[in-house]
């Protein structure tokens, strides 16, 4: 598989000068590719994907849904999904995302799965998004106005088909969950 280069980074990483010390960047092969490097400090420029947690949360026999309220992609169903802070472990970005856009608080939260693709507001970009489920214990399900218009909870059969492919990957692998758990 071909990695992008330096002239393929999304615009968030069109780095020109040291951000240590405004050096302007040069190129050369470091550890097998070419980076940018700053010839003064010797700062290398690894970019990194973005990181993000997304939850299936069982409550009332569904599966929570909200309404995507900002750009891009507004307007669409998705799960309870949000980037994990720096410092902060996955499945930690799960637990308070989910209360942050839902008001829920939940119990035995499970690693299901992993997707790494390219985001769907820059396809330079890519994430990093760990799919958890959990149970709901707690709280009450509200729509913050924010991020998401509306919520609503369905049947696993009756969730539409989801645009992010981290959304498929979680559904899929909690499907897969479930079958395990029937045997
Ligand atoms: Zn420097």
């Amino acid at each position: 598989m071909s990695l992008p280069t330096i002239d393929q980074y999304p615009t968030r990483y069109r780095f020109h000068y040291c951000p240590l010390d405004g050096t302007p960047l040069a190129r050369k092969v470091i550890h097998g590719m070419e980076r940018q490097y700053c010839p003064a400090c010797g700062w290398i420029h690894y970019p990194n994907p973005n990181i993000a947690a997304t939850v299936v949360i069982e409550y009332q026999g569904g599966i929570v849904l909200l309404k995507r309220n900002i750009e891009p992609d507004r307007g669409i169903w998705h799960l309870p999904i949000g980037h994990a802070e720096f410092g902060e472990d996955p499945a930690d970005a799960a637990l308070r995302e989910v209360h942050e856009e839902t008001g829920l608080i939940l119990a035995d939260l499970q690693f299901l799965a992993y997707e790494h693709s390219p985001s769907y507001g820059d396809a330079r970009l890519f994430y990093l998004v760990f799919c958890f489920t959990g149970r709901a214990i707690g709280g009450t399900l509200v729509t913050d106005l924010a991020e998401n218009s509306e919520a609503q909870v369905l049947p696993l059969e009756d969730i539409p088909p989801l645009k992010w492919s981290s959304q498929r990957t979680a559904l899929t692998a909690y499907r897969r969950l479930l079958h395990e758990r029937e045997r």
